[in-house]
């Protein structure tokens, strides 16, 4: 072994060498590195990733907590009481600014965590070859000499020498800003300077694969690549910023800050009028301070979000941007693929069409068991060899492979060429067989525009043969000839008519028809030839027609979608009746044709922008289309959800309001630009999300209120005792402890609560509205108001009844118990309280009455009782207290009853 740390790490000329020349310096070879040579090598070179800039480490975050106004008014106070004498405030009040400090730093830590672990789940993969075999790797295990495989939608993870290419084409905007994409080859250059932008015997980092396939040697990793050099540029755009209501509830809450200084300020003013010694009047003020700002506020947002995302995760949905968690909730449209995510992406072929006949093929799934019939009798005689026919073109052309895992057949590769591999095995061909009689000279793999994928092969009489199979319209198009029973003639527009009905019959049962064609060559073809050379002038041969059923709950999805509010748009690449017969059993469409993409392309954008609200199926679209879609959508106000899987997905994906991945079938470029990835792939999840989202925004607004409900109680008592000139009812410490615990905590489970069942029964939240809407002010204020009269009540009556530290410790009990049952209430702000079931927030639960347990036995504990100044309450008086605490509870409840359900929207 050489000492690694040392390999290539002068920045070389490596398009001036050979392929072999390369793999020599790296000590590689074309059947890469053995993986213990590869696991020394990212010992030496640490992990191939560009450096971010400094996230901040946990001191930082802890001293971050300290920048707040809040923490300064609380030490300001602090201090204040330490000055005046009063120890035991002092301490509480420094106690509780470290609480308030540790909680917010803890919650920011694991927010921090938990996006680190998101992060790690949705990292790229890369194919390398290793130990002579390919296998996935995440990206920052790539080290020096690796063999990189590349094909379309592929990352390139690290600068590589190309050591062979078919078609290969790169874009590499990331690094040159050019938007178009770079062919590549593996020749080498001249000696000589040549701009990276031109080295087409090299891909660099960052880029991506728009099309073909190619392997190359991995020159340089981590900071040492063209990126990493570039990579101080990039920084700032990767720094995640704060959610839109993030943002808006950071301002929110500053708002309230200053408006609490206001009302501080002028009621200070007022009491040192009346003579208030100014002690007693700075206490007053800081409580008041104190009160009215939700300490919990910020640490909530994002500890919803963050909980959320996690449990997303759990049900399947790895969330890549924070901000989707919001926008998700106010999704309108959600435009989804066909294959793989409405229907299982489980292909078997039914019906197979060659020379004018049709036949149908019986068995399930990949396995090997089924027979080809002809009038429900097996084919035999002539039969045998137009189904070979056929069937030579469906596996000559062929990527995907089949194996058995504990009884069952599954396939690697693309299902619509499995399927085909199982069926031309029915008729008796055989891939191995043919492979060896006539070896594969090109490649041309399928791709979501051509719709089509072709393979060229040396035959055994020395000629090349092109095989092709695709979507059986376009492919015909490009047909001159055609298999018969009297062999290959001419193709006539009648031959033409026969066929298409005979697709537009397939697909009608729901079949994705596809068709098969070939070709010979006299002229040598050499490897970088392009697919519309090799595809015209075919020789149509047949069809096949395979089912792929819809998922068994992707029904029911569609209908809560529809209940919540929610268009759902299914586009494809498929046929359009079969779009259409799909997308009818699942209850998308009512047997309306589907839109084409050659209607699409004969419609303006103003067109399409008035007719898009009305079109539920869009079929035989290609990459652009989709673009072209969410345009239209989002020109009518939609909140756009978008799925996809090829590389050509990744502008509308980007495009979209929130753009869906598929993480089975999504290339590593598309999963890159989503927000979303749904890692098994099935629309059902996807709606799952959707009312996560809304569940999440909805946690988020009722722990709003009920905190910023319990500040204007406080707020109002405090104000309107200071008016008319009663002692403080409420003491700073006071506050302190209902902000902090008996508001704190219940306001946490509130913020974690499950989500209300029905969510998706309600139209998508409108995404310009405020979260604290009229709706939300009235009830923060009424709530404030009826708190705060009660404790008023009790306080006044004790007041003239009893001493003052008595009448304070009735008010502080009273409303630490209305603060808690209000909890309960504050859960849903439509539904009664009694139909919730307590048991689906034991969280809660076990807060109030642990909070209720801890409020009488400080009165009776010297030490708590000191600190919070109480004196012991009898126990008559207090269920006095909480009879009068439950007020405030049953009146917000009763108005639940009369106020409509749907005010909400
Ligand atoms: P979708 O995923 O929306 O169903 P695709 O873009 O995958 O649509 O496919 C569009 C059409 O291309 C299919 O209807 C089929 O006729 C054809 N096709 C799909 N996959 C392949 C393939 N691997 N090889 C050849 N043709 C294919
Ligand atoms: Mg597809």
């Amino acid at each position: 072994m050489i000492p690694n740390s040392t390999i290539g790490t002068e920045a070389e000329n490596w398009y001036e060498k050979s392929s072999n020349e390369v793999l020599d310096v790296f000590d590689s070879s074309s059947s890469g590195l053995s993986s213990a040579e590869a696991a020394a090598r990212l010992v030496a070179d640490g992990p191939n990733q560009i450096k971010q800039a400094k996230r901040p480490g946990v001191a930082r975050i802890l001293l971050s907590q300290f920048r707040s106004l809040i923490i300064w008014i609380l030490i300001v106070a602090g201090a204040v009481s330490g000055i005046m004498g009063e120890m035991a405030n002092a301490i509480a009040i420094l106690v509780i600014v470290v609480l308030n400090a540790f909680m917010g730093f803890y919650q920011e830590l694991s927010a921090e965590r938990s996006v680190d672990a998101l992060r790690l789940l949705t990292a790229p993969e890369v194919k390398l070859r290793r130990d002579g075999r390919v296998l996935s790797f995440p990206a920052v295990q790539v080290v020096k000499g690796d063999i990189l495989m590349l094909e379309a939608g592929d990352l390139v993870a690290a600068d590589s020498r190309i050591l062979q290419a078919a078609s290969l084409s790169i874009m590499e905007a990331t690094l040159t800003g050019e938007s178009e994409t770079v062919e590549k080859q593996a020749a080498a250059f001249l000696p000589g300077k040549i701009p990276i932008g031109d080295q087409s015997n090299m891909v660099f980092m960052g880029t991506s694969v728009a099309a073909g396939t190619g392997e190359a040697v991995v020159v340089a990793t981590a900071m040492d690549t063209q990126l990493g050099r570039i990579a101080s540029l990039l920084d700032q755009a990767q720094s995640e910023k704060r959610t839109p209501l993030q943002q808006k509830l950071d301002a929110f809450g500053r708002l309230l800050i200053w408006i609490a200084l206001g009302i501080v300020a002028v009621l200070f003013g007022l009491g040192y009028l009346r003579g208030t010694p100014l002690g007693e009047l700075s206490l007053t003020a800081i409580g008041l301070a104190v009160a009215a700002v939700p300490e919990g506020l910020p640490a909530i947002v994002t500890v919803a979000l963050s909980v959320g995302v996690l449990q997303m995760a759990r049900r399947r949905v790895l969330v890549r941007k924070l901000a989707t968690v919001e926008t998700l909730g106010s999704t309108t449209v959600i435009c989804t693929d066909k294959t793989g995510t409405l229907t299982v992406g489980q292909m078997t072929v039914r019906a197979l069409y060659v020379a004018g006949i049709s036949y149908d093929v019986t068995g399930e799934g990949y396995g090997p068991d089924g027979q080809i019939l002809f009038a429900d009798k097996i084919a035999a005689g002539d039969h045998l060899p137009r189904l070979l026919a056929l069937a030579s073109v469906q596996i000559g052309c062929n990527n995907a492979h089949l194996f058995e895992e504990e009884g069952i057949w599954r396939v690697i590769g693309d299902p619509t060429e499995g399927a085909l591999l199982v069926s031309g095995g029915k008729a008796g061909a055989n891939r191995v067989h043919m492979d060896e009689e006539s070896p594969v000279i090109i490649e041309l793999p399928f791709d979501s525009d051509r719709k089509r994928s072709s393979v060229v092969r040396k035959m055994p009489n020395g000629r090349l043969g092109a095989y092709v199979n695709g979507a059986p319209g376009p492919l015909l198009a490009r047909c001159s000839h055609i298999y018969t029973q009297r062999g290959v003639v001419p193709l006539l527009s009648e031959d033409r008519r026969a066929i298409l009905s005979v697709i537009s019959g397939m697909a009608k049962r729901s079949l994705r028809v596809l068709g098969s064609a070939q070709r010979d060559f006299d002229l040598v073809l050499n490897t970088d030839i392009c697919a519309d050379e090799v595809e015209c002038n075919l020789t149509f041969v047949g069809l096949a027609g395979m089912f792929d059923p819809p998922r068994s709950e992707a029904k029911g999805a569609i209908a809560n979608c529809h209940a919540a509010g929610i268009r759902v748009v299914m586009i494809t690449g498929d046929h359009p009746e079969t779009a259409s017969a799909i997308a009818t059993d699942l209850g998308i469409a009512s047997g309306a044709l589907a839109t084409t993409g050659t209607d699409l392309e004969a419609t303006s954008e103003s067109d399409l922008r008035e007719r898009a609200p009305l079109i539920s199926v869009y079929a035989r679209v290609t990459a652009e289309h989709k673009l072209r879609i969410v345009r239209a959508l989002q020109a009518n106000g939609d909140v756009v959800a978008m799925t996809g899987d090829g590389v050509n997905d990744a502008p509308a994906i980007k495009g979209a309001d929130i753009g869906i991945a598929m993480g089975q079938t999504g290339t590593q470029v598309t999963k890159q630009s989503a927000d979303l990835i749904v890692t098994d792939d099935n629309f059902a999840t996807i709606v799952e999300a959707v009312e996560q989202g809304r569940g999440i925004y909805d946690s988020i607004r009722k722990t709003l209120q009920y905190l910023l409900a319990g500040s204007t109680a406080e707020l109002l008592l405090m104000t309107v005792c200071v008016i008319i000139g009663l002692p403080a009812p409420l003491l700073p410490i006071h506050l302190l402890w209902i902000n902090l615990v008996t508001d704190g905590l219940p306001a946490l489970c509130l913020a974690t609560d499950r989500i209300d069942p029905s969510v998706m029964n309600r139209p998508p939240r409108r995404r310009s509205e405020s979260m604290t809407d009229r709706r939300f002010l009235s009830t923060m204020l009424l709530t404030g108001l009826l708190t705060a009269s009660v404790a008023f009540g009790v306080y006044f009556y004790t007041l003239t009844t009893k001493d003052a530290e008595t009448a304070r410790t009735y008010a502080f009990t009273v409303m630490v118990f209305s603060e808690i049952l209000r909890a309960f209430g504050a859960r849903s702000e439509t539904e009664s309280v009694w139909r919730i079931s307590l048991l689906t927030n034991r969280s809660l639960l076990a807060v109030v009455v642990g909070t209720f347990a801890v409020q009488i036995w400080s009165q009776h504990n010297a030490v708590l009782g000191g600190l919070l100044k109480t004196s012991p309450i009898a126990f008559p008086d207090f269920l006095v207290l909480f009879m009068f605490a439950a007020i405030p509870l049953f009146v917000l409840e009763l108005f639940k009853l009369v106020r409509p359900v749907s005010v909400q929207n």
